[in-house]
């Protein structure tokens, strides 16, 4: 059996999953004091976390339930300082940028303001003069709404993960637990036994899927998000848009992410050309400079979908120190330093600034995706 690393710390953790949302748990915990062992299936931030868009904020956040708001506007309050934190050990660039995002054809805007009034986020019923969108109406513009790209923030907390003393394994799934009198010993891959005081379960869309010896979290399942990508010359769009549940997300250098779909099809990344068209159309009719590209990539990922989109954060039922963090849907990205500081406080025992009641194991139990 492999044993822990470094002694004379605080307890080591063993975490199954390096997407965003095992690696910012990774990252609390070695703050913390405490050894962290990372094992991952494939590659670290390959899944979910790599396919996501960044946009670091609900869309249409007025549209949630309270539970996914309270998280989401936490993480979104501490993502500066948390990303500075994270770009300062690593060295490497995330891509923050506070590029604002515009919804048109909202609803209801004077519900949606009330909302933004109610929860202190900036809102006005306008539109940026730097946009042209004759035709859009009902538009909603919040100012303070954040970007990063992904890929770079995977790597930057990557490289943070492990110059804070973490171990991570790659391409070494998580098969089963060893357990006795409601305590986890080891985490069995294909060819070891990872030693632990603690084990973080952190696997995404996977965790419905559990372990051998380690029951699935309830009621997660795959959801799939295709994505195009453009490419512009730098400056044509310089904000988040978003319009009927399509969204178009702009990268400092020109690039410019169309997506999403959010598909039931299990755990089936295939991509398919009608899609593609649609997105295509859809993306062109928002922004007519896209009409005559091509995209430049077209990819799906595999969102950890969730009831009402709120995510699982608790001590598992059958062990004391089993811990999960999974779940977050549409919004692991947004959500990811709350989250963690959530997790981290239950494991140290900690009063956390947040209720923690709607993402316990039994609230999860208690919601289910019919009439979802
Ligand atoms: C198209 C699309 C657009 C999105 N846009 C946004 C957005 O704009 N803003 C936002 O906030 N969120 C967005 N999301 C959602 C966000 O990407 C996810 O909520 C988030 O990445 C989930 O992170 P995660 O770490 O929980 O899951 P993942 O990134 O999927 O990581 C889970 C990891 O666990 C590993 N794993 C699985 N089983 C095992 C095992 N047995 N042993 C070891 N490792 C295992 C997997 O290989 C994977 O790497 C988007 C998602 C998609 C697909």
């Amino acid at each position: 059996m492999r044993e822990p690393g470094t002694p004379g710390l605080k307890a080591s953790t063993i975490i199954l999953g390096a997407g965003v949302s095992g690696l910012s748990v990774a990252l609390a915990l070695l703050q913390r004091g405490h050894r962290v062992t990372v094992l991952e299936r494939g590659a670290v931030g390959g899944e979910s976390s790599w396919a996501g868009g960044g946009i670091l904020s609900p869309l249409l956040p007025w549209d949630y339930a309270e539970p996914v708001s309270a998280l989401a506007l936490r993480s979104m309050a501490a993502y500066a300082a948390w990303v500075a934190d994270i770009e300062a050990v690593s060295k490497l660039d995330a891509e923050l940028w506070p590029c604002g995002m515009l919804a048109v054809g909202v609803e209801s805007p004077e519900q949606a303001l009330a909302w933004c009034a109610a929860h202190e986020v900036a809102a006005l019923h306008d539109a940026p003069d730097s946009l042209n969108l004759s035709g859009n109406s009902n538009p909603i513009w919040l100012p303070s709404v954040a970007q990063i790209r992904n890929p770079r923030l995977v790597a930057a907390l990557r490289a943070t993960v492990v110059k804070l003393g973490g171990v991570i394994h790659e391409q070494c799934p998580a098969m089963g637990v060893l357990g006795q009198n409601r305590r986890v010993t080891g985490v069995q891959t294909e060819t070891e036994t990872f030693k632990a005081d603690s084990v973080v379960l952190a696997t995404g869309a996977w965790s419905g899927l559990g372990l051998t010896e380690l029951a699935a979290t309830p009621n997660i399942r795959p959801m799939r998000g295709q994505m195009l990508l453009f490419k512009l010359e730098p400056g044509v769009l310089n904000t988040v848009l978003f319009r009927h549940g399509l969204y178009l997300i702009p990268r400092r250098d020109g690039h410019v992410l169309a997506g999403s779909t959010i598909e039931d099809a299990g755990f089936d990344k295939t991509t398919d050309d009608a899609t593609r068209q649609r997105l295509h159309a859809d993306a062109a009719s928002l922004l007519p400079q896209l009409a005559d590209l091509q995209p430049i990539q077209h990819w799906a990922g595999l969102r950890p979908g969730s009831p009402d989109n709120i995510p699982v954060i608790d001590r598992h039922p059958d062990f004391d120190n089993v811990f999960i963090n999974t779940g977050h849907f549409r919004y692991g990205v947004t959500m990811a330093p709350a989250s963690a500081e959530l997790l981290v406080n239950l494991m140290e025992g900690v009063t956390p600034a947040l209720d923690p009641s709607p993402y316990r194991w039994q609230a999860a139990l208690a919601r289910d995706w019919v009439g979802v």
